[in-house]
């Protein structure tokens, strides 16, 4: 496997490791680290630093209720868990299984351009869209800003953009000024796993008039 050259930063694995993230930021975290055992590394020394602060803290005694709460959300995990190692193709991230049952190529894609399809996974609660990119051997997305942070894994194949090249298990982040136009290389299709935060915004006279319909998809 070639070596993974763009991680998470250092803040974004320690708010992981301290639960601090939106939900939509930590599935892109959790596919990365599946895939990259020296951010895993690192991943597991901030927790063992943030479990040691934690033993120097005195719990106040948690009510019976919500202790029971606890152990019965506990209980539900287990279960999806369960699910998430039996289930589906092993070469899917296993926390991704729980959305891609079967295969990428099964699921409802939708077409956004000639070479480029899209299927939403779900939405957090904070708005942000989290949804597979398909796109074709060599085709380009147009260029685009961002009105919100994007966060891209990905999962097969590679792009690159004027920053550089990206492959499978790359972590990707994109701020809000970046302007940037992503290409599949020829070798083979690209798939990512993308969570964007707010509507990215086309630049160029089309785009520019694109740019209304794009932003329906977060009303
Ligand atoms: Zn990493």
């Amino acid at each position: 496997m070639d070596k993974i050259s763009n991680h998470p930063t250092e803040e974004l694995l320690a708010a992981y490791s301290a639960g601090s993230l939106p939900l939509s930021q930590a599935l892109c975290i959790a596919t990365h680290l599946e895939q990259c055992r020296d951010c895993m590394h690192e991943l597991q020394q901030l927790d063992r630093v943030g479990s040691e602060l934690m033993q120097q803290l005195e719990p106040a005694p948690a009510p019976e209720r919500l202790k029971q709460e606890m152990l019965d959300r506990l209980d539900s995990l287990e279960d999806d868990s369960r699910e998430a190692v039996f289930g589906g193709d092993p070469s899917i991230p296993r926390c991704l299984r729980k959305f891609v049952s079967t295969d990428y190529r099964n699921m409802r894609w939708r077409r956004v351009s000639p070479g480029i399809q899209t299927v939403e996974l779900c939405r957090d609660s904070n708005g942000a869209r989290v949804e597979l990119l398909k796109i074709k051997p060599g085709s380009a997305a147009v260029t685009h800003t961002h009105s919100g942070d994007e966060y891209t894994v990905i999962l097969e194949g590679s792009f690159s953009d004027e920053h550089g090249l990206y492959r499978k298990g790359d972590f990707v982040v994109k701020h809000p000024r970046d302007r940037h136009t992503p290409v599949a290389t020829l070798d083979r299709e690209c798939i990512c796993l993308a969570v964007t935060e707010g509507p990215i915004q086309l630049t160029g006279f089309f785009g520019r008039l694109l740019n209304p319909l794009l932003r329906r998809n977060y009303a």
